[in-house]
């Protein structure tokens, strides 16, 4: 179970998304590890490639609050089917130390780890032990 308020929340950001080209509606909570909520939506641009994604408007929202780790991300869409993050929203997500990646579709909530949908990110060699 995931608390009702994300699922409220996550979907009612569908209303502020701007996707006048595609139509594809995308919601997203970026929620901290003390459980701050922060909302993005997908915001779509005429040069199509300026797009940029829910997940990542979320996230970096939530940096632009002074966050530094994310420990969950919510997501739903107006797609027929569940919508998964693309790559560059994971490698984004990993640089927040994201743990967990829900999706909400409908009454559907799944639920992943964060490293069953991205096991091997890009990471800086800096870090590496
Ligand atoms: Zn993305």
């Amino acid at each position: 179970m995931i608390p009702r308020e994300w699922v409220e929340l996550v979907k009612d950001g569908l209303k502020n998304s701007y996707a006048p080209y595609s139509g594809v509606k995308v919601s997203a909570l970026a929620i901290t590890p003390d459980g701050k909520v922060y909302r993005g939506v997908n915001v779509e641009n005429a040069s199509l490639g300026l797009t940029v994604c829910a997940e990542r408007v979320a996230i970096f929202n939530a940096v632009s609050n002074g966050e530094k780790r994310i420990k969950t991300i919510v997501l739903t869409s107006n797609l027929d089917k569940p919508i998964y993050p693309c790559g560059a929203c994971l490698q984004v997500m990993n640089e927040f130390g994201v743990e967990e990646v829900i999706i909400v579709h409908g009454d559907r909530v799944i639920r992943h780890s964060f490293n069953e949908l991205f096991p091997r990110p890009f990471s800086d060699w800096r870090k590496q032990g």
